[in-house]
């Protein structure tokens, strides 16, 4: 009997997003499973490519002759399983992405390239005792030697250490008195962590985790302030786990800025912790991958491509600080972790805890529809009180002529602070000098030659374009009009460091934004060394708002608010209440009272006023009024269609003959809007033009397949020159 293969081939190509049949050749149809990676031969030319076997079939309908067979196996056992499968169905579905797309972040490229386990080889005692003419007491020795090292040194290890002869361990395997066995080798580093003892949990901690572990709702919103004690929630929780010997996933925004997450967990569960990040080189993450699905390791911290693991027995997952932007993917499949954990545990049954001190307004809006449970935590540990917050109107500042970047007020704490010997944290959520350099005389822009956007001047002597990275030496003449009126507005952190330098010489100032940390370790660098105290000043951008626990800060300074409002988006309010209670939760974590100073030029806004009073149920109460009149989401779903070229004016015909396509399709629906097509807010990056339409209101996931679907096909002809890429509900829209 015959066998078949439906197999999706590892191609970019638009066209061949659906199965290709192939036969399985006898010699392999014993061993081939749903999931397995084979290669077959592709194309005009036949040319072998890797592909994936979705499905096995025995009854072929089409035309036979014409049928290709599969070249060879890849691996052993199959990479994908049956629960992959669903992910990836739901994937296609959710966020219009191809098969492979969805298959990539499965099993990335990194897995595939690096699967091969590296092994030494070791020597191992068999147990026979030497006779004839090797019982000697010089074999007798060296054997001993491995009788007690049996499996743990190579042959070169044996010798380079004891200094034995070579000949004579040769005689000895020659033998089989010993024997060469494969030792598997962990690439992962095993740096030593300080131990992070248990805490007995208080009385708010402990219900918490009683009412996780007991919920029918398997989805659970942890809303607890800052510094009340979340992570040793989800530690208790991961014990829990560990008792059961089920699996747990914690996932944080970013591993490079959550030191203190990883510190504590491999401080309190050892080397039983597994981090996945996309750092690691192709081996280590093989490594790691390898070690969760056989079950050898049953936590692991990860950034959100953790999500994928192949986890065995998975009991938990923690998304931390689940309102971050970090957690969309911004490339196909543009998933979101919070939705992806979701379908694993309608899938597995496992527990998800979406913990923030200022959950999403999404999250929020679904406890109060009942499909998350809500659970709190209202207190800091220890009672500690939260910090105390004002809001400082700069208008003032400038009223009284007072020009810096520090309102009075600002000044003044700073300078009680550095007499106190505690630490302060400033910050600005903007990195380089001088965000904005202009002639005065005729208004002459440097904007980057590559991109509609103005170029930033860093302390290096530079102009850098912060969208593609071209750098320009700085002119003090403009290139327009030969004034020398050349002149730099709009303030970075690089900026900010000088001039809390020359106000505050004496304090000893760091500074952790991009630039500063581009290094491999610099970031856990700056880190310590603030905790050490070597620093009394710590500036930095969005950077410095997470996860930080220095007891002895007890003022931050947020030096404008101003920057997120004012972003042209949705949720640029949700947004800066987020930053703002994020930022001030550093401060007055030990013993003493913590006090949060913001600058605005627009201080009575909302988001302010109700971050000052950390109420973020007022908070959510008028965001959501917002949403609901403005028919933005959770009430509705937007889907953006981007549309990027070299060329100007073919794009602008391509975006209005899809524009005109839409509105046609859509025309007797009346629950959608269509904006656009438009230019984007930023018109052109790295020498693309980019335009976009807006679909928004309430359409299913038909709707926007449908709609997918005929971009696609109007764009075939075009596929080599307009780039096109669709995101339903995106992070921003820029
Ligand atoms: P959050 O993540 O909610 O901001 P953390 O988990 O960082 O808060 O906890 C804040 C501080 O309180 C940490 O230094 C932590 O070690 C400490 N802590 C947490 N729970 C307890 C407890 N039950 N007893 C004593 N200290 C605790
Ligand atoms: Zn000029
Ligand atoms: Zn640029």
């Amino acid at each position: 009997m015959s066998l078949f293969a439906g197999v999706i081939v590892n191609s970019d190509a638009l066209k061949v997003d659906k199965l290709f049949t192939y036969e399985v050749p006898d010699k392999l149809s014993a061993l081939i499973e749903k999931g397995h990676r084979v290669r077959v031969p592709f194309g005009k030319g036949n040319k072998t490519i890797e592909a994936f076997v979705m499905e096995l079939f025995s009854e072929f309908q089409g035309e036979f002759t014409r049928i290709k067979a599969i070249s060879e196996i890849c691996d052993d056992s199959p990479l994908l399983t049956e629960d992959d499968f669903s992910l990836i169905n739901f994937m296609r579905e959710k966020y219009l992405c191809k098969y492979i797309e969805a298959i990539r972040v499965i099993i990335p490229t990194g897995i595939m390239k690096g699967n091969k386990i590296k092994t030494k080889k070791v020597i191992s005692y068999n147990g026979a005792e030497l006779y004839g003419k090797f019982n000697k007491p010089n074999y007798e020795e060296v054997l001993q030697l491995i009788k007690n090292n049996s499996g743990i040194y190579t042959k070169s290890e044996l010798i380079e250490k004891y200094n034995v002869s070579a000949y004579i361990i040769g005689k000895l395997i020659e033998n089989k008195f010993v024997s060469v066995e494969d030792e598997q080798v962990n690439r992962i580093n095993t740096r030593k962590y300080e131990t992070y003892s248990s805490k007995v949990l208080n009385e708010e901690q402990r219900s918490a985790v009683e009412t996780i572990l007991n919920s029918e709702n398997k989805l659970i919103l942890l809303k607890g302030v800052t510094g009340s004690g979340k992570t040793e929630v989800y530690m208790n929780l991961v014990s829990n786990m560990l008792n059961e010997e089920k699996a747990s996933l914690i996932l944080v925004p970013e591993i490079a800025l959550t030191p203190q997450m990883i510190e504590r967990f491999k401080g309190r569960f050892g080397r039983n912790v597994a981090v996945f990040h996309s750092r690691l080189s192709d081996g280590e993450r093989f490594d790691e991958w390898f070690r969760v699905k056989t079950g050898d390791v049953k936590l692991v911290i990860g950034a959100r491509s953790a999500i994928f693991l192949p986890f065995k027995d998975l009991g938990l997952i923690v998304i931390d600080e689940e309102h971050e932007g970090t957690y969309k993917s911004e490339q196909n499949p543009k998933y979101h972790t919070r939705e992806v954990a979701e379908f694993k545990s309608n899938l597995t049954g496992c527990t998800v805890v979406y913990g923030s001190a200022t959950p999403s307004i999404e999250s929020y809006y679904r406890t109060l529809k009942g499909e998350m449970k809500l659970v709190e935590l209202k207190n800091r540990v220890d009672h500690s009180r939260l910090p105390i917050m004002e809001v400082i109107d700069m208008r003032e500042e400038l009223t009284n002529n007072n020009k810096s970047m520090f309102s009075k007020k600002l000044y003044n704490a700073i300078e009680d602070r550095l007499l106190k010997k505690e630490q302060i944290i400033i910050f600005l959520n903007r990195r380089g000098h001088s965000t904005f350099v202009s002639c005065r005389k005729c208004g002459y822009v440097f904007k980057c030659p590559h991109c509609d956007i103005a170029m930033t001047y860093h302390t290096n002597g530079y102009l850098v374009c912060h969208y593609c990275g071209t750098a320009k030496k700085q002119v003090n003449e403009c290139p327009s009009c030969k004034s020398k009126y050349v002149k730099y507005f709009g303030a970075g952190t690089e900026k900010l460091e000088i001039e809390i330098k020359r106000m505050f010489p004496k304090a000893r100032v760091l500074r952790m934004d991009v630039d500063t940390t581009r290094k491999k370790n610099s970031h856990e660098e700056i880190y310590n060394s603030f905790k050490n105290g070597e620093a009394d000043i710590l500036v930095g951008t969005q950077m410095i708002s997470k996860g930080l626990d220095f007891p002895n800060v007890t003022l931050v300074g947020v030096i404008t608010a101003d920057i997120s409002l004012n972003l042209p988006d949705f949720r640029s309010s949700e947004r800066t209440y987020q930053l703002i209670t994020q930022v001030g939760g550093r401060a007055g974590r030990g013993s003493k009272e913590g006090y949060v100073l913001v600058q605005s030029y627009n201080p009575e806004h909302y988001s302010l006023s109700y971050a000052k009073n950390n109420d973020y149920e007022g908070f959510f109460a008028e965001e959501i009024k917002l949403r609901k009149s403005m028919n933005y989401p959770p009430y509705a779903n937007i889907m953006v269609i981007n549309m990027s070229s070299k060329d100007q004016l073919g794009l602008q015909k391509h975006s209005e003959n899809i524009g005109v396509n839409i509105k046609k399709m859509l025309q007797y629906n009346d629950k959608v809007d269509v904006m656009g097509p438009c230019p984007c807010i930023i018109s052109k990056i790295n020498e693309m033009y980019r335009w976009q339409i807006l679909i928004k209101g309430n359409f299913d996931a038909t709707l926007a397949h449908n709609i997918k679907d005929m971009v696609y096909d109007l764009s075939n002809a075009v596929y080599n020159e307009i780039r096109i890429s669709m995101d339903v509900n995106p992070n921003n829209l820029i």
